[in-house]
């Protein structure tokens, strides 16, 4: 499509179907002219003039077509587009359309060649999938030798400024030190109780729960512990079906260990002096605190308030991320992991491309955007 012309078009619904077909399709398509159609590969956004897929790779009843495709509402827009005299679309191999309104099983290029046509399923039937039916670009990009490591580690730094920047209201609105207990609090509360637990900062806020534990001859985390079970004793939180070690008790208690590490007898309601600038995991860690618990909360809690507060230069914060291990795997990155990884690297070997991956299985893998991903070459 021309740039003109585009800029006359329905962008939104076209775009949508150029999603749709850039996320592939699960079932086999039917070609107007009654063929099956498989995808093999969709192309890679043109993303400018000319067609608005290249590369792709289709099977059409046995035939395997290579070239590019152009998605249009209407099957008439090929023609209403000047498609037919563009030399642009002299490579086009398949017309993909939202809706065949003329009579025609297949649409003539002016060279006298006949493009087949076919209708895309309903947003409902086809909607974009992850992992898509395909081999993806990185994949491909993956074999040929081409490291992954440091866009992943790009998108990860990203992502930690989004993080801050989500932080910085409850930074402003309290302070550097109850923004980072009550960010710890929820994220102590596990998927399950993510809710209650940052409410349980409201109820018994960083102060009280100092002003209260102090002076106690029990240790320092079973006080704070106690404290915390009360004031959750209120709120309803989900227990079934959790094992022991994931139970709210468990996570308050291990939530109550970093405090009484950070804010030991007579600390003030600060930032803590434990945690300077750079500052990663302690060794050994404080009791009920496993390793994993404690870099997602350095990833998720300590980072993003020391950068959103000033707490931390921005460098600091950085080269934390980028040296913290990974806390585990999340299953939702085990095609990315397949794809990324070879025999002698594993695609997330730190925190920070781990969260890459994250942010890019949400902005790009699930929302079709393989071709214009940063991992696509
Ligand atoms: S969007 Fe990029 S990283 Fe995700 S599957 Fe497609 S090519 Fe791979």
């Amino acid at each position: 499509m021309s740039t003109a012309l585009r800029r006359l078009a329905p962008a939104g619904p076209e775009a949508t179907l150029a999603a749709r077909w850039a996320a592939g399709f699960r079932g086999p398509l039917r070609l107007e002219d009654g063929r099956a159609l498989k995808v093999v590969f969709p192309g890679v956004p043109g993303g400018g003039a000319g067609p608005d897929f290249t590369g792709a790779i289709l099977d059409a009843g046995g035939d395997l077509l290579r070239g590019d495709v152009e998605i249009h509402l209407l099957a008439s827009g090929w023609r209403a587009h000047g498609h037919h005299v563009d030399p642009a679309c002299a490579g086009v191999v398949l017309h993909a359309v939202g809706r065949n309104d003329g009579e025609s099983i297949a649409t003539p290029h002016g060279s006298g060649r006949s493009i087949p046509i076919v209708v895309l399923p309903s947003a409902v039937e086809g909607q974009p999938s992850f992992p898509p039916p395909f081999t993806p670009p990185c994949a491909l990009e993956a074999a040929r030798g081409r490291a992954c490591r440091e866009p992943l580690e790009r998108l990860g730094l990203r992502r930690l400024r989004m993080k801050a920047a989500a932080a910085l209201p409850l930074v402003r609105a309290a302070a550097p030190a109850q923004a980072l207990y009550a960010l710890t609090l929820e994220i102590s509360g596990g998927p399950a109780n993510r809710a209650p637990f940052a409410s349980l900062a409201r109820r018994l806020p960083l102060a009280a729960l100092l002003e209260r534990s102090a002076g106690s001859p029990f240790p320092r985390r079973t006080v704070m512990a106690a404290e915390l079970r009360g004031a959750a004793a209120q709120l309803i939180v989900r227990r079934a079906g959790m094992r022991p070690m994931a139970s709210p008790a468990r996570r308050l208690e291990s939530a109550a260990s970093l405090f009484a590490s950070w804010w030991p007898e007579g600390e003030v309601p600060g930032w803590p002096s434990s945690l300077p600038a750079g500052a990663a995991p302690p060794r050994p860690l404080p009791a009920c605190v496993g390793r994993a618990v404690a870099i997602e909360t350095w990833v998720n809690a300590v980072l993003p308030v020391a950068l959103a507060s000033g707490a931390w230069p921005e460098r600091a914060c950085e080269s934390v991320l980028l040296t913290l291990p990974p806390p585990g795997t999340y299953g939702k990155l085990k095609p990315l992991a397949g794809w990324l990884g070879t025999a002698n690297a594993r695609p997330f070997p730190s925190a920070a491309t781990l969260q890459g991956g994250l942010l890019l299985h949400a902005d790009y893998c699930t929302k079709g955007q393989c071709g214009r991903c940063p991992l696509s070459g």
